[in-house]
């Protein structure tokens, strides 16, 4: 990090900032020009609080030089991180398939789906029992009657399981999810971050409706100072201009995160466009540019589906779907 001081700052002042920097462990290293003075901080600079820094009377601007996750940083864990969940395995050069509907709504209905996505070769299943809806009036989900359903269909397919979390109280009812899903909204409920940090199972981390790289990578970072280093980051859209789309697919997540972090990186087409139609393409797409991944909503009957029907993809369609990204991954691969 990189302190710029205001021209001939005040002596006393400046002592007690270098003194109060040397508390908290970082070196400094003071460069005194003929009008501008630059403090080098050298060490963990993480903790610093750069707002409260540069707020101080005699400091011009701050810079950090390097990020401050550094958990999640490939530069301290250049090889990918590969995440085992059942019989399937998650990043390092593997592409997942996360499907099912957006929420469980009968035994039917999740056993159902269940079955088919696997014939397809999804190796896990996804299915909301809580759900962040917008309205208070729309369907919040089955939730401990959801769970259980997909416990129901998890023993009968052997899929393990992906499903939301909105409150830390639930965590307890988690036992039997392999992989607990932070919704978009979700993104920075710390509290929560830290509460999954403590826990060991898989995090698929959803990128917040309107948050940057470094954001969602800081919150993987919660996760990670707990001591889980299971983390999936989820690029599902974020808010643009555009309203044509639900949200708008942002490609150049798979490229920027993979290379700021050794985190593998899964993409959700499903939420990104809102639309059935445009998930194939955008799944495609994200393959191709190098995706560990993808979750997608599959449903049997997306008319009457309680939640995001007209985004959710008829199985048949998802197993088209499933032959074209082999043979897009194989492509990208050769
Ligand atoms: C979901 O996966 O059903 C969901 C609500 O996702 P998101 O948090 O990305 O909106
Ligand atoms: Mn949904």
């Amino acid at each position: 990090m990189i302190v710029l001081l205001k021209p001939n700052p005040d002596k006393a002042q400046l002592d007690s900032l270098i003194k109060w920097l040397e508390s908290k462990g970082v070196e400094i290293h003071p460069t005194v020009g003929t009008t501008q003075t630059i403090l080098g901080l050298v060490g963990d600079t993480s903790h610093l609080d750069i707002d409260l820094i540069s707020a101080l009377d005699i400091v011009a601007g701050v810079r950090r030089v390097q990020e401050p996750y550094k958990n999640a940083n490939r530069k301290f864990h250049p090889d990918d991180t590969v995440i085992k969940v059942g019989n399937t395995v998650i990043g390092g050069g593997n592409l997942t398939l996360i499907a099912g509907p957006c929420s469980v709504e009968s035994e039917e209905q999740i056993c159902a789906i269940a079955q088919k996505v696997k014939e397809s070769g999804a190796t896990l299943l996804r299915g909301g029992a809580f759900k962040p809806r917008t309205s208070p009036y729309s369907f919040q989900g089955l939730r401990d009657e959801g769970l259980k359903l997909l416990s129901v269909a998890k023993k009968l397919t052997g899929l393990p399981i992906v499903t939301e979390i909105m409150d830390i109280a639930h965590l307890d009812s988690f036992d039997d999810v392999d992989v607990i899903q932070v919704g978009a909204r979700n993104m920075q409920n710390f509290e929560l971050l830290k509460a999954l940090g403590n826990t060991r199972k898989p995090i698929l981390l959803k990128r917040g409706l309107s948050s940057t790289y470094e954001e969602l990578l800081m919150s993987a970072e919660y996760i990670m100072a707990g001591g889980n280093n299971n983390v999936i980051l989820c690029e599902r859209g974020i808010r643009s201009f555009e309203t044509y789309t639900r949200n708008t697919l942002d490609i150049s997540a798979i490229p920027v995160l993979k290379q700021l972090s050794h985190l593998p990186v899964i993409i959700d087409p499903s939420h990104a466009s809102g639309k059935s139609a445009l998930v194939a393409p955008l799944a495609c797409a994200a393959v191709a540019a190098g995706a560990d991944g993808l979750i997608i909503e599959v449903h049997n009957d997306p008319e009457h589906a309680l939640c995001d029907g007209p985004q959710s993809i008829r199985p048949e369609a998802f197993d088209a779907l499933v032959k074209k990204l082999g043979r897009i991954s194989s492509a990208v691969k050769g």
